[in-house]
């Protein structure tokens, strides 16, 4: 259950209850695709790092270790040892895009394994029943992300089969959730809007799916090669028809300055790779702009990769350290970049809703909007 509990314009703080645990919004959900951060962050860690939800990967999970396995272990909470609350997404977006072969229809997609290559077929049904199996807190609507990009026509009819898919998700999720056996009862769906970058689908798809009352409504579709300004522009046309009541979530996106661009435009959740993916390329997000860690003018620098950050490995080492670990391939170099990362996200996230919850917000997103994308 979402509660709204302060704006600042368009910028919503609120308190998301879940079965796992409440979140605290706006959040950065962490990623870890196969049931682990890249980069050998455990969930110990991520307590440390002040990570609220984390995100997991269906398809990932269903090809390996196999969600059978998963829930003959008692879930994915159990397997990988953290308590709060897990969003897994619907494999839809990952077998759209790692998938080879892959073959449309209505019933589903039918496609090869990026790993063996045997076949596979997903349709709405299989999504839930894996989530069920993974018993995440939130579960994601199967859906088909349109490439970027396509026609208007071949993006309506998609949309219009995403919605009959999404009815599909719902009645599936309500019959399992049902079941004595499944691990978590009490599972969350969240429906995702489509159609490509055209105005009138973006907002005919999302009055459809409102009309559902999920958990929560998602973005998705967007971050995947169109400009930023047409990003933002569809979510200032979209998020006028989001249901006030529920949490709303911008897919795949983004870089610090996306992230505040969003909440000032009514979003309340995020994810992406970028942060953990940056980290193992030693660059690092500072308050002041983004640091390559191999630059050789940090040879001899004794002082943190940021001054005002207070995570693990800016409390203990320095920049001529990191970037040593860096050169001499060392797996700790991943280990502490990513944990630097992954903290400065989610006390970005912490920042900004102190500063909603102060009524400075706009002063927040002038300072930093476009400083914390910058190159340093
Ligand atoms: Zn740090």
């Amino acid at each position: 259950m979402y509660t709204l509990l302060t704006k600042n314009g368009h910028a919503r703080r609120g308190e998301f209850k879940t079965v796992h645990g409440t979140v605290q919004t706006p959040a950065f959900m962490n990623v870890g695709t196969a049931a682990a951060i890249k980069g050998g962050i455990s969930s110990y860690d991520l307590v440390d790092l002040k990570c609220q939800v984390e995100l997991c990967n269906t398809y990932h999970l269903h090809v390996r270790p196999g969600d059978d396995l998963i829930y003959e272990l008692g879930g994915l909470h159990r397997f990988m040892g953290w308590e709060r609350p897990i969003l897994t997404d619907s494999g839809g977006f990952q077998v759209f895009s790692l998938a080879s072969l892959r073959k449309i229809k209505e019933e589903g997609v039918y496609f090869n394994s990026h790993v063996d290559g045997r076949k596979i077929f997903m349709g709405p049904e299989e999504s839930m029943r894996i989530q069920s199996h993974l018993a995440s807190t939130i579960a994601m609507a199967f859906d088909e992300c349109v490439e970027n990009p396509s026609t208007h026509e071949y993006s309506k009819h998609s949309c219009e089969r995403t919605t009959r898919w999404l009815y599909r998700c719902k009645d599936e999720m309500e019959r399992l959730n049902a079941r004595h056996d499944t691990i978590n009862k009490h599972q969350m769906l969240f429906g995702i809007n489509q159609g490509c970058v055209f105005e009138d689908l973006r907002i005919a798809h999302m009055q459809e799916i409102a009309k559902l009352d999920l958990d929560g409504y998602a973005i998705g579709g967007l971050a995947v090669g169109e400009s930023t300004e047409e990003m933002y522009h569809i979510i200032d046309m979209v998020e006028p028809f989001m249901p006030a009541g529920k949490p709303r979530y911008l897919m795949g996106v983004g870089t610090p300055g996306n992230i505040i661009e969003a909440v000032a435009r009514g979003v309340d959740l995020f994810d992406c790779v970028m942060p953990s993916r940056n980290a193992r390329h030693g660059h690092l997000n500072t308050w002041s702009g983004i640091r390559n860690i191999m630059n050789a003018k940090y040879q001899k620098d004794d002082t943190p990769i940021d001054e005002e950050c207070d995570c693990p490995t800016c409390r203990r080492h320095s920049k001529a350290y990191l970037r040593h670990l860096f050169k001499a391939n060392e797996m700790l170099a991943m280990r502490l970049a990513v944990m630097h990362n992954l903290y400065f996200y989610n006390t970005l996230m912490e920042k900004i809703r102190e500063a909603l919850e102060q009524g400075t917000f706009p002063e927040f997103r002038d300072r930093y909007s476009t400083l914390l994308d910058t190159r340093i």
